[in-house]
């Protein structure tokens, strides 16, 4: 407890696409000590926050379980009251249809400080994000933001049909899904044109986005036929037809894919980002983590001996970080390595020694040991000591290959890769529920770690329909020894390979 009380940040948290944040939110997020969120703003989010920083979920779908607004309210109060600085993140914008404007008001008469972060409304995210434009000068030039909820046929409505029927706005509910047919029947009725064309957007901005179009006349019949549920938006109005031209998001090449990362968490951004660009939903479920060796001394040995040392080859990113980590821990830099030549395999090993100031002298043509072997051939390197900074359970080609043309190697665990099970439950329920289009492996361990996570009787019909995605031949390996069979593998052992045969392998289907 402080005497202090914290003051309460009233977030909008956007649509869903991650991407749509404001700079503001994240900046609010990433200093908060209290996040709290419900189901419509997007857990990635939370990924912002402080470690320590306390995460509150407050809303489950459908009003089940949900904390009422009352004690949302009393949460709020209560955490600012014992002085933490708090995140509330609410759907789209706080102030459209979010409740912001009464948990303002209650703080305000409990003393409590706050802000309100004005959010992307999925009002209009959700209906741009399939192609329709709220207003157009050819179309229309009103919008109205509508509530769906109400119950149409009751007596004392706030719904005024009349007017949405006769003005020419482009309508949009939110909360409709369920009033859908009474929101057409009294659009009707009170004279809008039958042939009107309407959309609903569901889960919109996000991999998960999907539309149903049609008029007032069809439209209900339509989204009964194709179960669209809970959340979307209502479009209603000419601008609706522009659809047709100006969709964009979901020609994505990837649109609408569930993709598995069992990548480090430290190491999936990267491929997060190329997927995720592309459309996919990506769902991270690492199964690995990166920590530094568990015996340090062999490092600390090999940096301190480092002049005797001609040659250092890199192997990996992680390598590079874990080598420089250690060495600005024991407070040397980069000038005790100028006597050195270096070779990276991989482009983004190399591009990873560049930030520390060092370009690789040699880049192997591709990125396996095999390669770097190859690249070592034209130069003098009998007799020459070869520092190798990479990972505990390295393979031993490379070694013993340098060794036999007469290099004397130090191959050194520069860190470690532990097995992670935090997201096992998440991926058995994602995998039972048929909720996941393909898998991507990324090395041998996050192949082993996988299926060590899995019940392996029930492999072959859990992974039945899932795309299963491999960097390369030795990860490839690996999951044949374990039974999975790569349906695609990378031509280039990279990131970038990975995501271009994914590609390939969508599009030829
Ligand atoms: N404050 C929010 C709206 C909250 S009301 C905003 O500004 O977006 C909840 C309703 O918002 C849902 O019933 C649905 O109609 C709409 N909604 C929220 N996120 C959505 C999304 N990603 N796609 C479609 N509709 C969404």
């Amino acid at each position: 407890m402080t005497d202090k009380t914290g003051i309460v940040y009233l977030i909008g948290a956007g649509p869903g696409d991650p991407g749509l944040l404001t700079i503001k939110a994240k900046e609010c997020i990433e200093t908060a000590d209290v996040v709290v969120y419900d189901y419509l703003a997007s857990p990635f989010l939370l990924n912002y926050a402080k470690r320590d920083a306390q995460i509150i979920y407050v809303g489950k779908k459908g009003g089940d379980h949900t904390l009422s607004q009352e004690k949302i309210n009393l949460l709020l109060v209560d955490k600012a009251k014992q002085g933490f600085d708090v995140a509330r993140l609410k759907g789209g914008d706080p102030f459209v249809f979010g409740r912001g404007g009464e948990e303002a008001q209650m703080l305000l008469s409990h003393k409590v400080p706050y802000e309100v972060v004005p959010g992307v409304t999925s009002a209009i995210a959700a209906p741009a994000y399939a192609g329709i434009p709220v207003t157009h000068r050819d179309h229309t030039s009103f919008v109205s933001f509508i509530t769906g909820h109400e119950d149409p046929t009751k007596k004392d409505t706030s719904m005024q049909w009349d007017v949405y029927a006769k003005s020419n706005a482009t309508l949009v509910f939110l909360m409709g899904v369920k009033n859908l047919e009474n929101i057409v029947k009294n659009l009707i009725k009170h004279g809008k044109k039958s042939d009107t064309p309407v959309a609903l957007v569901r889960w919109g901005t996000t991999a998960r986005q999907m539309t149903v179009t049609g008029t007032l006349e069809t439209i209900a019949e339509r989204v009964k036929k194709v179960k669209l549920k809970s959340p979307a938006i209502i479009v209603i109005g000419h601008v609706v037809s522009l659809r047709d031209e100006l969709s964009w998001f979901d020609k994505k090449p990837l649109f609408g894919k569930r993709i598995v990362i069992t990548r480090a968490r430290a190491q999936a951004s990267g491929l997060v980002s190329r997927l995720s660009k592309l459309g996919a939903q990506c769902i991270e479920i690492p199964t690995i983590q990166i920590v530094p060796p568990e015996e340090t001394a062999p490092l600390i040995n090999s940096i301190e001996n480092i002049k005797d040392y001609d040659w250092l080859i890199f192997t990996s990113v992680n390598g590079v970080k874990f080598f420089f980590d250690a060495l600005f821990d024991m407070g040397h830099d980069v000038r005790i390595l100028g006597h050195l030549k270096f070779a990276c395999i991989g482009p983004v090993t190399k591009e990873r020694l560049k930030t520390y100031c060092i370009i690789s002298d040699i880049l192997p043509a591709s990125y396996r040991a095999e390669s770097v072997i190859d690249a070592f051939s034209t130069v003098k390197i009998k007799g020459k000591k070869i520092l190798l900074p990479r990972a505990k359970q390295a393979r031993t080609v490379l070694p013993k290959e340098l060794t036999k043309m007469g290099a004397i190697v130090d191959d050194i665990a520069a860190y470690e890769t532990r097995l992670n099970t935090d997201g096992k439950e998440d991926l058995m329920s994602l995998l039972k529920n048929s909720e996941i289009d393909a898998i991507t492996f990324t090395s041998s361990s996050t192949v082993s770690n996988f299926m060590s996570q899995i019940e392996s009787k029930s492999v072959k019909k859990l992974l039945k329909n899932v795309v299963i995605a491999s960097i390369g031949p030795i990860t490839s390996d690996t999951a044949r020894s374990l039974d999975i069979y790569p349906d695609i593998e990378a031509k280039e052992f990279t990131i970038k390979g990975l995501v271009n045969s994914l590609l390939e392998y969508y599009d030829g289907k």
